[in-house]
């Protein structure tokens, strides 16, 4: 990893360092159940009602804690709460000292990447607006939807 800001810790980078840090899948956006007795995260296919499924981002990236009183501010939520996101979120994986996956854009060089493998909600979510219930498209694991990693 070449970039000059890749080894400051995530506390510490600007706001565009941070930005930049996203791949862009969404995947953090879909609704997700904790089974309480074990601690483990389900996530569904249905995504927040303001997220744009085709484009992959937030509707209203700046006004969107006001907006959704339960979306993960990553910048503000403790590290044991990113158990919240999918194992291949880039902060995730930096926060676990982790290398980014090779298709991020970082890495490949191409932002397009994750969508042409179908790593991105674009080919499988479901809007909360459309009134998709969670119950109904809760999954056993991401990569029943998404592949397994080794295989891109
Ligand atoms: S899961 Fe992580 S990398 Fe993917 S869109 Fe959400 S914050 Fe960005
Ligand atoms: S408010 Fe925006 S960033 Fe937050 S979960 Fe919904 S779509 Fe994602």
């Amino acid at each position: 990893m070449n970039l000059p800001w890749w080894h400051k810790p995530l506390d510490k980078l600007s706001s565009t360092e941070w930005e930049a840090l996203c791949d862009g899948c969404g995947l953090c956006c879909l609704n997700k159940m904790e089974d309480i007795d074990t601690g483990e995260v389900y996530f569904s296919r249905v995504a927040c009602r303001l997220l744009d499924i085709n484009a992959a981002c937030c509707g209203n990236y700046a006004q969107r804690a006001d907006k959704i009183a339960d979306c993960l501010n990553l910048r503000e939520i403790n590290r044991e709460d990113f158990r919240w996101l999918p194992p291949s979120c880039a902060y995730r994986l930096r926060a676990e000292n982790q290398p980014l996956r090779p298709w991020h854009y970082l890495i490949c060089g191409d932002k397009n990447r994750i969508h042409q493998l179908c790593r991105s909600v674009r080919h499988f979510a479901l809007s909360e607006r459309e009134g998709y219930a969670i119950d109904d498209f809760l999954l056993f694991s991401l990569e029943e939807i998404l592949g397994e990693e080794e295989d891109k």
